[in-house]
């Protein structure tokens, strides 16, 4: 461990790795601190309950920076369909790969793969410090600089600091960055589930006027499910012995899975939207989970964390390249002004999404399952919101684009 740094990110999670990754072309000397060790995963191992569909342009983000047959090598889960419909009336909407002329929609992936992955990486790089597991105790930040002290006494100080520390970002707080925040008043319940009839290798969401209810399929056949519901009956669904949850989830889905036969551990996460008021002061930036939150009916909040990442990094090593600061506002405005406008884009739509779905006026309910099987039929406007979906629209960081998309 150095006593200084260019750069200093807290978190290593999928976000916090992904820019310390893409950093590794430049001259810039960097630390990750992570407070959590990961233990390697083993293929008899279960599925983890956090997972993440991954769009075709965060898997191009760590195709780029080598981490990508990792995730292969552990375990990652194709989908070449998607199946979405609303449990009020005969709307419907189906997208697959075919029809884009590409092999797959996206992955299933456990977070804990996309970090191991990446963390093996990381390792081999000589440029940047992992230092975990260690907790961060105090952070003073100040434009020209931030002084890092960890649980361990070690001390640190960097030119620029990014907070890539989730949700409730010690980073973000202690530069006194306000969040916008709303609570959905839902919690999303996730679990692995056996149900009778096979996936398909499709990811299907179902929309309740109290939430959606989505089956991700895994490589082995079963699924990871994420049931979005109000605080009270999320509760209530965690609390239900086994043959009761797999009853109500069956009925909840409409048996379009069959029966619901096994279930692993249940674990229920409050859904916020979260936005923080600024990306960047001088010396620091948020990225991912720090800098805003989402609802997960599309599966985005990861993949939006991954493009900032990208799009930070690629601020940074040209500002570097050009004997630029990296630290003065003049740099982190490009960042923030590149990924705030697609940010934002993204959390209302899905707040449009989530309330549109949850509105149960019998005209509304018409007009939204017309408008879905419109759509449906329209397939110019049908492929641009799955290329939405995809990652493969809006204003891509180099290290997420490809040849032939
Ligand atoms: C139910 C649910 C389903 C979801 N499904 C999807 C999906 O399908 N697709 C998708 O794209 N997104 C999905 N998301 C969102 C996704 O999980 C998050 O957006 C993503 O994990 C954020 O990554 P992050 O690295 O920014 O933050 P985090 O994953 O929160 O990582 C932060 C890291 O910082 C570390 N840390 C925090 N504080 C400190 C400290 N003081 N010192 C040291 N280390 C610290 C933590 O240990 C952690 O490793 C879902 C979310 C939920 C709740």
């Amino acid at each position: 461990m150095k006593s200084h740094y260019d750069v200093v990110v807290i978190g290593g999670g999928i976000v916090g790795l992904t820019l310390a990754c893409a950093l590794a072309k430049s001259r810039l000397q960097i630390a990750v601190i992570e407070a959590n060790e990961l233990a390697e995963i083993n293929k008899a191992d279960d599925y983890d309950l956090r997972v993440s569909a991954i769009s075709r342009a965060s898997q191009q983000v760590f195709a780029n920076l080598n981490a990508w047959q990792g995730m292969q090598l552990r375990r990652v889960s194709p989908y070449q369909k998607m199946h979405v419909w609303d449990a009020t009336g005969d709307g419907e909407i189906d997208f697959e790969a075919a029809d884009l002329g590409v092999d797959v929609l996206g992955h299933i992936i456990e977070n804990k793969v996309i970090q191991l992955a990446l963390i093996e990486q990381l390792k081999k790089l000589s440029n940047i410090d992992w230092l975990c597991p260690h907790s961060v105790n105090e952070i003073q930040y100040a434009e020209n600089g931030s002084f890092i002290k960890l649980e361990s006494g070690d001390e640190l100080s960097c030119d620029l600091l990014v907070g890539a520390d989730g949700a409730n970002s010690r980073v973000r707080e202690a530069a006194g960055i306000e969040i916008e925040k709303a609570a959905y008043h839902q919690k999303g319940v996730v679990c692995v589930v056996k149900s009778s009839k096979h996936h398909k290798e499709t990811a299907w969401q179902r929309f309740l006027p109290t939430g959606p209810v989505a089956f991700l399929p895994l490589g082995d056949g079963r699924c990871s499910i994420v049931w979005s519901a109000t605080d009270e009956e999320a509760d209530r669904l965690v609390a239900l012995d086994e043959e009761n949850f797999c009853g109500e989830l069956e009925q909840a889905f409409d048996y379009t899975l069959g029966r619901v036969e096994s279930i692993g551990a249940r674990a229920a996460f409050p859904l916020i939207r979260r936005h923080a008021q600024s990306y960047i002061k001088p010396g620091l930036a948020l990225i991912g989970d720090a800098a805003h939150t989402i609802h997960p009916l599309a599966g985005q909040g990861a993949n939006l964390g991954i493009l900032d990442a990208a799009s930070l990094a690629q601020v940074l090593v040209e500002a570097d390249l050009r004997k630029q600061s990296i630290s003065s506002v003049a740099t982190l405005r490009k960042f923030e002004r590149w990924r705030r406008g697609e940010n934002t884009l993204m959390m209302y739509s899905m707040s449009g999404f989530k309330n549109l779905f949850s509105n149960e006026q019998p005209g509304l309910m018409m007009l939204r399952n017309f408008g879905l099987n419109l759509v449906n039929s329209v397939t110019p406007v049908k492929h641009k919101l799955v290329r939405h979906a995809m990652g493969l629209e809006g204003d891509l960081p180099e290290i997420a684009k490809s040849i032939g998309w």
